[in-house]
């Protein structure tokens, strides 16, 4: 590295997010230069399949020439304007529209914000909004689940559920409680079958609400598929009951699609996929395949109904950002999702997501691989020290680690969570890309096991 090196300069004065410091400091950055297609290149010309199109995040792939066409022509007309105060622009307002029509049945309003954390920090303002409104000031706790990922800012830090996020910052926040994740493989009992373990899961919820008194729980948060938690695929029958327990005491139920939504399981929402009928959903990365910061919480009816009345009631919604819903941003979304939509890659995602899931199947003989699990696009392969007792690695992550790094030099970008490996490839992927990036998967597996 020579001193004033990208490299260097990096290492000196950015502040990465997510990331050991010191061992950033001693390893140094890869710098990534441009993208296309499938493809990321660093500085030094390398080329890395994106097996996780980004932060489960580029959906259409890199350099996609019409969404630069869009973010310019935007940029042109009206770089920015905001949206308070019965301010308004097309993109905004078109993208608004387009989000409910594409959304599960029920959702009539869209409010935008920059990052799924501020997106979900929104949601927990307004529930709380809203609860007041009806008089129901005690009704405030959110039941999140252990492994999930909601973001980082403190409100939305304190629903996810990972101590690697929390550990050191005082999270989470005593609003936020939390019940089991839905992995059989990991969580059931020996013995128990599926349905028994989505009893018992159930029964835990419940448990909870009674303990805390419903009067009390205002909302239960969850990814349908659990993503950055370890790509869970719960169990048949694990959100009918979430869902059953929820309506029953009257606590909402939200979905965070921001890894789901668009395309990512095979539907254009996971909701679809898994049956949920969300009173709040949120959604992000795929809205603009990233090419801008953009997130959206979609609401139902008649829970817009009551935050308009009181924000009449007292003066104004007290809630926004200044970059929320800006016009480049929805402008990006717009062109991103008629992209979706024209090229099939909803259903692209879906056939492409049996191919890879079906090769990774493959790995299953592999004496460290325990489980395989996916859903449409998205996928995992755990990784365990002994096969018949799923014993983990000492330290956990130790070669998940490894294998991260590992895997660059054979020009593969995938994503330890532990140990387990997931797999989430821009939606443009072919079979013959994802042979490709299986290859490459291997050679790495091979020599780091
Ligand atoms: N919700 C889910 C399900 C996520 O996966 C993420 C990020 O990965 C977030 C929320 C937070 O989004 P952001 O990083 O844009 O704040």
């Amino acid at each position: 590295m020579s001193a004033n090196s990208l490299h260097s300069l990096d290492v000196a004065h950015h502040l990465h997010p997510v990331t050991n410091l010191r061992r950033h400091e001693r390893q140094g950055p890869i710098v990534i230069d441009r993208g296309d297609g499938i493809y990321v290149y660093d500085d030094e010309g390398r080329e890395y399949i994106e097996a996780m199109a980004g932060l489960w995040s580029v959906g259409v792939g890199f350099g996609e020439p019409r969404l630069v066409e869009a973010a310019t022509r935007q940029l042109s007309k009206l770089p920015y304007y905001h949206v308070f105060s019965q301010k308004a622009h097309a993109p905004s307002a078109l993208l608004a529209a387009k989000l409910i029509e594409l959304a599960p049945a029920g959702l009539s309003h869209v409010f935008f914000t920059n990052s799924g954390a501020e997106a979900n920090d929104s949601v927990i303002k307004f529930v709380w909004y809203y609860n007041n409104a009806l008089g129901r000031t005690e009704k405030k706790k959110f039941i999140s689940r252990e492994g999930a990922y909601h973001g980082i800012t403190i409100a939305a830090g304190s629903l996810t559920g990972l101590a690697g996020n929390q550990k050191g910052f005082d999270l989470p926040l005593s609003f936020a409680r939390h019940v089991s994740r839905p992995h059989y493989y990991r969580n059931a009992l020996p013995g128990e079958s599926e349905a028994e373990f989505v009893e018992r899961l159930g029964k835990e919820l419940e448990d909870t609400i009674l303990a805390e008194g419903p009067e009390t729980v205002a909302a239960f948060i969850g990814e349908p598929l659990m993503g950055a938690g370890g790509v869970i695929v719960p169990p048949k029958g694990y959100w009918q009951k979430v869902q059953e327990i929820c309506r029953k005491y009257d606590v909402l139920v939200i979905a965070d699609e921001v890894i789901n939504g668009f395309g990512r399981l095979g539907t254009m929402f996971g909701s679809e996929t898994l049956g949920i009928q969300p009173d709040i959903l949120v959604c992000s990365k795929q809205i603009t395949s990233s090419y801008q910061p953009l997130a959206a919480v979609l609401i139902k009816d008649e829970i817009y109904q009551v935050i308009a009345d009181q924000s009449e009631k007292l003066g104004v919604l007290g809630h926004g950002y200044t970059t929320g819903a800006h016009p480049v941003a929805t402008a990006v979304a717009l062109e991103n999702l008629a992209i979706i939509e024209e090229r099939g890659l909803v259903a692209r995602a879906a056939a492409m997501g049996e191919y890879m899931r079906a090769g990774l199947a493959r790995f299953a003989d592999h004496p460290l691989v325990g489980e395989v699990r996916g859903m449409g696009l998205i996928a995992a392969v755990e990784l365990v020290a002994d096969k018949a007792t799923k014993a983990r690695f000492d330290p956990v992550g130790k070669v998940g680690l490894k294998l991260f790094d590992r895997a660059h030099d054979h020009g593969l970008i995938i994503r330890a969570i532990g140990d387990s490996i997931a797999f989430c490839p821009p939606m443009i992927i072919t079979e013959e890309q994802i042979d490709e990036m299986l290859r490459r998967f291997k050679i790495t597996l091979d020599e780091v096991t």
